[in-house]
């Protein structure tokens, strides 16, 4: 393994692997073979052939922040993961064309700091983005924050450079904007969560980047006001809005286990944190002051703090992120990213908090999420005191009821966090035949031998056979 990546690029010891088995969320812990670290393409493609040659599963990983246990090995224990780390560097930045060639492993800030410095905006933002990596956005094609204006990260790609499952090199980079020369290859990367081949390279649209932003934190009485509002600022906004993110009050209580400080501007049931952005002198405030002051009269809002400086829009959504990152302080819970239609989700909230209440009286739904995408995360918390066996357990019928209650309504089991190895199950359940035999067939044709990222997505036992 020394002679594909050298030395300092290889892993075998507890101690020095410790690090990559485990997620961010501290709720998953795998085990490996080895990590290793490749630091060019061409290692890449030599680790590749290795293990090909060895019979040797790889996992691919990025920052490790995936949530559903994508870039650990928590089933066979017998893969080998391939970190991205060392392939680090921001390739092109070309303002002229709005284009960014990076390696994947750069973290996310990294990419949105480079195009920064040329004046233009990577839109893509979310709350792991000083950690998670280009390549592992592309991989789970995240979503986040600014989905609602600029879409998914498979909306923010042009092209991909992917090491493939028999080390062969695929280059997908043109800079084209348009290019309908048959299959578009990328795509079948994009969202494939390491099963199809290793991404060294992402090539990314790039915008121009923002010069106003007004930022509101507003207090409603409902999910269902809240919808409505939307609806209206949404054609209120002139295309301007790039956030609008909903929070049940009961979730304002994680945000202050990471910050005591952090108080809530609003008092009410729940909370709409809504940004407007503009890369030229709009009269963005006038446009949200008016629109504001329309959805108070009629009573759909009923309080309304405008950000007075960058400062207190920042304190706005220390709130957001400070939830995330407090749930997890609170050790195991029932995580889901589900999505529904926009106008089914007051109906997904009001569902899944009966269901919780009546079959499992004491654990405490958490509903917040981008609400703009039909993206809720409604998560629930033990109840004090629960052993965490005992949690874990019940926390698989709450899921499974979870994600019965999406799938009535029409909806998807993930939005964005993708699939990995914690939803594997349910995901292969769900799909209908000829979706199955889709599937499959694309996973034969490009990984004949089952190497890439064995468990994730599909079940082991799916392609063991
Ligand atoms: C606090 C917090 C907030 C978050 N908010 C959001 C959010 O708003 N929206 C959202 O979409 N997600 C969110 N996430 C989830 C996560 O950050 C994203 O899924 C992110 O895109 C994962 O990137 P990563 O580099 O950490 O990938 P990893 O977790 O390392 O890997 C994810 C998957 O991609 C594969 N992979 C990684 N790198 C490569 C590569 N180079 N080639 C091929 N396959 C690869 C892995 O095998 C795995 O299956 C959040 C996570 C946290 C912890």
């Amino acid at each position: 393994m020394e002679g594909a990546v050298g030395q300092s690029g290889v892993a075998i010891d507890t101690a020095g692997m410790a690090k990559y088995l485990g997620d961010w969320s501290g709720d998953h812990r795998g085990g490996a073979l080895a990590v290793l670290k490749p630091a060019s393409v061409a290692e890449v493609q030599a680790v590749v052939r290795l293990c090909g040659a060895l019979g040797l599963g790889i996992i691919p990983q990025g920052g490790n922040t995936g949530l559903v246990a994508g870039a650990i090995d928590i089933e066979t224990r017998g893969a080998v993961i391939v970190s991205l780390e060392r392939l680090n560097a921001i390739r092109l930045v070309d303002a002229d064309n709005f284009v960014l060639q990076a390696d994947a492993g750069c973290i996310l800030q990294t990419v949105k700091d480079a195009a920064e410095a040329h004046d233009c905006l990577f839109p893509l933002a979310l709350g792991a983005q000083g950690s998670c990596q280009i390549g592992g956005n592309a991989a789970s094609n995240a979503g986040g924050i600014n989905v609602l204006r600029y879409g998914m990260a498979r909306d923010l790609i042009l092209g991909l450079e992917v090491v493939l499952p028999d080390g062969e090199l695929w280059s997908g980079f043109s800079g084209l904007r348009k290019d309908n020369r048959g299959y578009d290859l990328k795509q079948l990367f994009i969202g494939s969560e390491g099963t199809l081949g290793i991404i060294t390279g992402v090539e990314l649209k790039l915008f121009p980047k923002p010069i106003r932003v007004e930022t509101a934190y507003l207090g409603l009485a409902s999910f269902e006001a809240a919808i409505a509002l939307f609806r209206q600022a949404r054609r209120a906004s002139a295309d301007l809005m790039s956030a609008f993110e909903i929070i049940g009050s009961e979730c304002i209580e994680l945000a202050r286990l990471i910050d005591a400080d952090i108080s809530s501007p609003v008092e009410a049931p729940v909370h709409v944190l809504i940004e407007l952005s503009a890369s030229a002198a709009v009269e963005l405030r006038t446009l949200l002051v008016d629109f504001l002051a329309g959805a108070m009269e009629s009573g759909l809002v009923t309080e309304a703090v405008l950000a007075e400086s960058s400062a207190q829009a920042r304190s706005f959504w220390a709130i957001r992120e400070g939830l995330v990152e407090g749930q997890a302080k609170r050790g195991y819970h029932v995580r889901t990213d589900l999505a529904v239609r926009i106008s089914d989700v007051p109906a997904l909230v009001d569902q899944a908090r009966r269901f919780v209440g009546l079959d499992h009286p004491g654990w405490l739904p958490q509903a917040y999420g981008h609400a703009g995408d039909g993206n809720i995360h409604f998560n629930v918390l033990p109840p004090a005191g629960l052993a965490e066996s005992e949690a874990r357990a019940q926390g698989a019928d709450i899921t499974g009821g979870l994600y019965r209650i999406a799938d009535a309504l029409g909806g998807s089991i993930s939005a964005e966090h993708g699939i990995g190895r914690t939803r594997n199950r349910a995901f292969w359940a769900g799909l209908a035949p000829t979706h199955r035999r889709l599937v499959t067939a694309l996973k034969d044709a490009l990984d004949p031998q089952g190497l890439m990222n064995p468990g994730c997505l599909l079940p082991l036992t799916e392609t063991s056979s």
